[in-house]
């Protein structure tokens, strides 16, 4: 079983270390800078092999060519963005299987946010890396691909088991569900679990990982099929994507 470490970058980002406690054999997801990965690997003794990109934006491969210089290591992404990924190496394609240390990891195109955009799912770690597709309370906004994209992607992932725990690029949780709280307003659940997370914050601790469970039941993004929020928001004449789509438009301008 690999071991799972969230490291925070940037303003508000999230790269995840994951290695081998027996052998140290390690990987990166989404390095958006190397200082605190480079921190992380010697602290721990680390021999970094990997980089694994969800998408191609600055904020999650801006660390790809130094630590690919430091450490010979090699850069893996989406088939799609193999022009858009810096030192990219390995490319892969929707539905392909890659092996890390005896665990299968699952790549899956996540299209809407861009066009290439993947995700990784490491079923024996029971870990999905939803980059900026998925968020915690939260989905990524549309930059390249289209509302159906979104929808679409989003459905994918929700139909992973209900027991995953969701590891997003995005450090975005309490805003999201004041979003959430600004349409849903008297959603206790929302509300303490709000409470919860801001204590968490005040802390420095990172509000993730989530599980999907927690995000069906209250990210409205995931509640597109919910008729009865739908009717509590007076949209109960939306179909799904136009559903969806209001909710987006809503939180661009929110
Ligand atoms: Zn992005």
């Amino acid at each position: 079983m690999l071991k799972i470490e969230i490291i925070p970058c940037l303003k508000d980002n999230f790269s995840f270390v994951i290695y081998n406690k027996i052998n140290r054999n390690s990987l990166v997801i989404d390095p958006g800078e190397v200082e605190p990965i480079i921190y992380f690997i010697k602290k721990n003794n680390l021999k970094l092999n990997y980089i694994l990109n969800t998408h191609h934006h600055s904020d999650h491969i801006g660390g790809n060519l130094e630590l690919k210089k430091k450490y010979s290591l090699k850069i893996v992404g989406s088939k799609m963005d193999q022009k858009r990924i810096p030192g990219i190496d390995i490319v892969l394609n929707d539905g392909d299987i890659w092996n890390f240390e005896n665990s299968e990891i699952e790549v899956r195109e996540t299209p809407g946010h861009t066009i290439g955009h993947i995700y990784y799912y490491l079923k024996k770690e029971n870990a999905l890396f939803t980059g900026d597709t998925l968020f915690s309370f939260g989905c990524g906004r549309l930059f390249e691909g289209t509302y159906e994209n979104m929808l679409s992607s989003l459905k994918l992932i929700k139909s992973l088991p209900h027991n995953t725990n969701i590891y997003c690029g995005h450090e975005y949780t309490l805003n999201n569900i004041k979003f959430c709280l600004s349409l849903d307003k008297e959603n206790q659940i929302l509300k303490k679990t709000y409470n919860e997370i801001k204590k968490k914050i005040d802390l420095n601790i990172p509000s993730i990982p989530t599980t999907l469970k927690e995000q069906i039941s209250n990210n409205i993004f995931l509640n597109f099929d919910n008729i009865e929020l739908k009717k509590k928001l007076k949209f109960e004449n939306l179909d799904e994507l136009n559903f969806f789509k209001k909710i987006r438009e809503l939180k661009d301008q929110f």
